[in-house]
């Protein structure tokens, strides 16, 4: 049994501390589950719940993880065996440090972001490899759904379904409808620096730049969602993915929008207001994007009113004994039914469900290899198995191959 600390108490944290709370009562995996934000009241209120629902309790923090005397200060007070960092990408390598100090495994959702880029890579994290070896840490990074679970549905192909994959494409499709002109369904600050940043793909061991959202194809998608515009952008799980899928030569990732999003985004950036660099105004500096985001609705709000679903899953093409082979795995998730769950939306769900999930695997030692680790490189079966089994079933079918691509 252990002790679990979890940082940033959003729409993402609230969903991991409902689901670490399942896991604790259902299989007694973790003792002691802390949840710890900038503000302590989000905690308490994701408390609350998670006593309402499930009939647990778990303990609450206050903490500015840019602080590194606060957090040392509370992982030496809390003693947590894995502490799971779902609060902004920003934080990070200030989490990591922490943790190598107080000798306590890590996993978060997102890569590392510096403020002042919009450029997702895994160097800094990769960069603590021989460190988190050294203290005999593990260090799982991506464990939310994409990246998280498009890496282990990778895995699983390439250990179930193919010998080599040429083609991956990941396409995430949110067809929920939240009813407001412009929201977005998690860190506002984080989605739109995603989205406005120049597209990549990889193709033959190069990567690929392209404009943002220049490049577009149609899916169909199954479950009755039905045929959707796909926009190509840059994902941060193609950089690990292309070094540890056998064979591949292209890898691109899709996500879809809805027309009122891509106008309003539009217009936003083009008056400037999604600008990430500081602009000077009455004697302050303020950066336009987080601006924006403290004028949008907060997206754990966007939960009692968005109806539909997500589905998102990867396109693999490769070869099986010689032979042309394409599959598709996904996961479809209904807004609605997560919302009765655990009062939030499906983003936050289909992200914070693997996030319990890749922590309960290293809590239980199951991936437990001391190093800085994305998520493909360990055995997909264990984790597959807990996400169907903590509310995110997945399917796989084989497709016709197409025949140029
Ligand atoms: P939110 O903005 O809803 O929540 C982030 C939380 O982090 C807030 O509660 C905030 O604090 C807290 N936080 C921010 N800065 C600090 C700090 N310095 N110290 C302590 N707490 C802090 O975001 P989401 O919940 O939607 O997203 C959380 C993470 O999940 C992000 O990193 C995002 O990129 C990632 N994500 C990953 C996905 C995936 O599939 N891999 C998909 C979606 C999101 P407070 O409110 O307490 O002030």
């Amino acid at each position: 049994m252990s002790r679990i600390l979890i940082i940033g108490a959003g729409g993402v944290g609230s969903v991991v501390a409902h689901k670490c709370a399942q896991a604790m009562r259902r299989e007694g995996v973790f003792s002691h589950i802390v949840l710890a934000s900038r503000t302590l009241s989000k905690c308490d209120a994701v408390a609350a719940s998670i006593s309402a629902r499930i009939g647990a309790r778990i303990a609450t923090a206050q903490v500015d993880a840019d602080n590194p005397a606060q957090l040392r200060a509370l992982l030496k007070e809390t003693k947590p065996d894995v502490l799971c960092n779902v609060a902004l990408p920003y934080q990070d390598l200030a989490i990591m440090d922490a943790c190598l100090e107080c000798g306590v495994h890590y996993v978060d959702t997102a890569n590392y972001e510096p403020r002042d880029t919009a450029r997702f890579e895994y160097k800094w994290q990769w960069a603590y490899a021989d460190r988190f070896r050294e203290a005999n840490l593990t260090a799982l990074l991506g464990s939310g759904f994409d990246p998280g679970v498009t890496n282990v549905f990778a895995a699983w192909v390439m250990k179930h379904e193919l010998d080599e994959v040429r083609v991956l494409d990941i396409v995430d499709c949110n067809a929920g409808d939240h009813g407001l002109p412009f929201a977005t369904n998690f860190s506002p600050e984080i989605n739109i620096r995603e989205v406005t940043a120049k597209g990549r793909y990889w193709e033959r061991g190069e990567w690929i730049e392209t404009d943002p959202l220049s490049w577009s194809m149609d899916f169909p998608f199954p479950e009755g969602i039905g045929t959707k515009r796909c926009y190509l952008l840059y994902h941060e799980e193609l950089e690990s993915l292309v070094r540890h899928l056998k064979g591949i030569v292209r890898a691109r990732f899709w996500m879809t929008f809805s027309e009122s999003y891509l106008t309003h985004l539009k217009v936003l950036g083009n008056v400037g207001m999604t600008r990430i660099d500081p602009v000077r105004f009455q004697g302050c500096d303020i950066v336009p994007v987080q601006f924006l985001a403290a004028l949008l609705p907060d997206p754990a709000s966007l939960g009692p009113r968005t109806r539909g679903k997500t589905c998102i899953g990867n396109r693999m093409q490769g070869l099986r004994g010689g032979k042309e082979k394409t599959l598709y795995i996904y996961n479809v998730c209904d807004h609605e039914a997560c919302y009765a769950e655990v009062g939030s939306q499906a983003i936050s769900y289909t992200t914070g469900v693997p996030a319990m999930v890749g922590t309960k695997l290293v809590a239980q030692g199951v991936w437990r290899t001391p190093g800085v680790w994305n998520m493909e490189q360990f055995d997909p079966d264990p984790f597959l198995q807990d996400l169907a089994t903590y509310g995110l079933p997945w399917q796989c079918q084989e497709l016709p191959t197409p025949t140029a691509n």
